[in-house]
């Protein structure tokens, strides 16, 4: 049985209408999550426009902790009241302006599978940097590198990937200038070797804000953006979430496995993962059924055959050959009163 932890996220059901948008339910399984988010919605979801239009004027809704967003260019989004989040746990627990793992936890500990939602119908998504990634998450020259290189120019925005707060924004040894933002799900991204860090410890952020801009500070060889994801202090790859040569989100909902938190776990485009779990599946089934016709050839092979003579009982053949008569009775199909035919071979091991 597949094990999900869900991490409930409150939704609401803002496409369909403003009082639609009033309900906000806690959403604890995928199942029920689907009913509520349209289908298309699991598509992947493309970043942010480049030039976001500046916002007029804020609405309510008849939900106090959903407003309307309305920009200049006369579009408009719902957004989420930060004082609607700001008492969840995730934002206080583990909250360290100090150091960027204040978690500490074991591996171990955590679930096999941990499904997250990356985005709902009230929050976007902004690729912080969009670029190929010059370096990748993973082992180089035997040093862990626990995210993606972006290359950019010294002086470029970098924008937060998601809504969420600001856990540390300083210079941090290696990282040099560093933002790490937690989101309300749980995950926290890091930006490293900013030129300037723009905001300070716990501002609310939305997706799309400029945090930094682009730079080389700290163990840099020259300006790029570190950008890292994680989970509960593990770093994964961030390409498991995003493709960032074209910036599109991949996933709405990710199911986060515990194997991505290794440092050697890169990111594996989906169909080649899936015929990689097939390909595994079935050499673990194949491994299982050899190892027993093994088991049942050393067996065939340890049989012993008794031919019944006169006087013959079982309660003696087992006595005989150190077995039992249910065990015989097993190895034959017969029962404890079955007659025994005098010349009648039985399987006594
Ligand atoms: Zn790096």
């Amino acid at each position: 049985m597949r094990r999900f932890n869900y991490i409930a996220v409150s939704v609401a059901a803002a496409l369909v209408s403003i009082s639609m948008a009033a309900q906000d339910t806690v959403i604890t399984s995928k199942k029920q999550a689907e009913l509520i988010i349209p289908r298309p919605a699991l598509q992947p979801v493309q970043s942010m426009e480049k030039v976001s239009a500046e916002a007029v004027d804020t609405l309510e809704t008849a939900n106090p902790h959903i407003r309307i967003l309305l920009m200049a260019d006369y579009t408009w989004k719902y957004i989420k009241d930060p004082s609607y989040v700001a008492a969840k746990e995730v934002f206080s627990e583990h909250w360290t302006h100090d150091y960027p793992d204040p978690y500490r936890e074991s591996l171990e500990s955590l679930p096999n599978e941990i499904g997250i939602w990356v985005v709902d119908s009230l929050s976007q998504y902004r690729c912080p940097n969009q670029t190929k990634v010059y370096s990748k998450f993973g082992y180089r020259h035997r040093r862990r590198h626990q995210g993606a290189d972006l290359p950019l120019q010294t002086g470029t925005p970098v924008y937060a990937a998601f809504d969420g707060k600001v856990r540390l924004a300083k210079y941090y040894k290696g990282y040099g200038n560093l933002v790490v933002l937690r989101h309300e799900n749980g995950l926290e991204t890091f930006y490293a070797h900013l030129s300037k860090i723009l905001v300070t410890d716990d501002d609310w952020v939305s997706a799309g804000s400029i945090i930094g801009l682009g730079g080389s500070t700290g163990r840099s060889s020259g300006p790029h953006l570190h950008f890292e994801t994680r989970y509960r202090g593990y770093a994964f790859d961030p390409e498991w979430l995003i493709d960032f040569n074209s910036g599109v989100l991949r996933h709405r909902f990710f199911t986060l496995k515990k194997k991505y938190l290794n440092a050697s776990s890169n990111y594996v485009p989906e169909d080649e993962q899936e015929e990689i779990d097939i390909i595994e599946g079935d050499t673990k089934d194949k491994e299982e059924a050899a190892k027993k016709a093994e088991e049942e050839r050393k067996a065939a092979a340890a049989a012993q055959y008794h031919t019944i003579r006169q006087g013959d009982t079982l309660g003696a053949l087992a006595r005989k050959y150190h077995t039992s008569v249910k065990k015989i009775c097993q190895l034959n199909g017969i029962s404890e009163r079955t007659v025994l035919r005098i010349g009648k071979r039985l399987r006594v091991k």
